[in-house]
């Protein structure tokens, strides 16, 4: 057949972690916890399989975890979604980002993301003829120059992406990042894809600067976050997204047919378990801890590091150790070191290869300790 997606190669989280089972190496390259998720949230699933909640969910998803979540953004950033209209339950963030780019996006709509950006945009957006626009983000500091950005705007720009904290480089966009972008999108009448995936693990006592924060912005944004990422069950794939009742509309037109609902005992589980405030509220500490352990222990390897803001990932700079590209240097460090790691410059939508690669630190402190060890045998 005709490709619709001729220049796309299977998910470089799909090839990494097959060549680390292929090697027998450490896995630190898909971004997911090695520690279970809790116990207490399981036997709520449990709880909500034999309390007979095993047939469809309401189509926008269960009217109680769209209540707490409602409740939660409202706590935490002072904007009320209402559960009614405003929120829906997905199959994880990526089925939320596809739904959005499918609602919004039309043939020759100009897109922009900041690349290196998270591997499903580009691709969700050529599949409905959208046209990207990259802006690259430089290291070391990955900043956004929203000059830049305002330069790149023209009038077929339809929607702004945007990923704080930043997943592969570990960037936070400041609430001045926020309140430029809010000023371009009110002049220039955009919309807004926020992914927030990464929106509870945060370090240095930053605040997470959620899109639903500025008025104007979340009048035009799409917010998406993940359970799995928060939760430390990135198998059951729940997410949602969060919009103002105009664009939810649009929205759930077409996730009732992509999915129509997403399974319903585990949202019986999230709503009861979203009550306890504390499970998320401790999660920048608990992470925090990880990396700093990591980081501490990498002291003295010859990767330059500077230490991630936000997300489960830290950059590792090897342009002290090897000429290689970083596709080439991950490769090796599979087969040759046996730990998996992610080349960067797959982020990178038609943009520059920098000598980077990214680690998972959501492992244990003994893995952690055993890619540290590995990592610092490179000479
Ligand atoms: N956005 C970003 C930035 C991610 O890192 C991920 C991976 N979790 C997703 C979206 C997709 O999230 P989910 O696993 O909930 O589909
Ligand atoms: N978000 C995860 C990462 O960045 C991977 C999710 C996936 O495998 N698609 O590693």
């Amino acid at each position: 057949i005709n490709s619709k997606l001729p220049n796309i190669e299977t998910s470089i989280f799909a090839i990494m972690s097959k060549m680390a089972h292929e090697h027998h190496a450490l896995n630190l390259s898909q971004g997911f916890p090695n520690f279970p998720s809790d116990p207490a949230l399981n036997a709520l699933v449990d709880k909500a399989m034999s309390d007979g909640f095993n047939q469809y969910a309401p189509m926008a998803g269960d009217f109680d975890l769209r209540m707490e979540i409602s409740k939660k953004i409202e706590n935490l950033h002072n904007h009320f979604y209402n559960p009614e209209t405003e929120i829906t339950v997905t199959a994880g963030a990526t089925q939320a980002i596809f739904t959005i780019i499918a609602a919004t996006i039309e043939r020759g709509d100009e897109v922009i993301i900041f690349t290196p950006a998270y591997d499903c945009y580009a691709p969700t957006v050529e599949l409905f003829q959208g046209r990207i626009v990259p802006i690259q983000l430089k290291p070391p500091f990955f900043r956004v120059d929203w000059q830049e950005v305002s330069d790149k705007i023209t009038s077929k720009t339809k929607m702004i992406i945007i990923n704080s904290p930043h997943n592969p480089t570990g960037m936070l966009f400041s609430e001045e990042d926020m309140l430029q972008l809010q000023d371009l999108v009110e002049k220039n009448n955009l919309l807004v894809l926020s992914d927030e995936v990464y929106e509870h693990i945060i370090f240095d006592g930053n605040t997470h600067q959620s899109a639903s924060r500025f008025e104007a912005l979340a009048d035009r944004s799409f917010i998406t976050a993940s359970f799995g990422k928060t939760f430390h069950n990135t198998g059951w794939k729940m997410g949602y997204c969060a919009a103002p009742e105009k664009l939810m509309k649009e929205f759930q037109k077409v996730h009732q047919f992509v999915v129509f609902c997403v399974n319903h005992p585990f949202q019986k589980a999230f709503a009861t378990y979203l009550k306890d405030a504390n499970y998320y509220l401790k999660l920048p500490d608990f992470y925090q801890q990880k990396r700093d352990f990591f980081v501490n222990l990498m002291k003295g390897s010859k990767f330059k590091i500077n230490p991630s803001q936000g997300t489960y990932f830290q950059m590792l700079d090897f342009s002290d150790i090897s000429d290689e590209g970083d596709i080439a240097f991950a490769e090796r460090l599979t087969k040759e070191y046996k730990i998996a790691t992610i080349p960067t410059s797959v982020f990178n939508v038609g943009g520059s290869d920098f000598k980077q690669i990214r680690v998972c630190f959501a492992k244990t402190d003994e893995t952690l300790a055993e890619a540290a060890a590995i990592l610092k045998k490179l000479p």
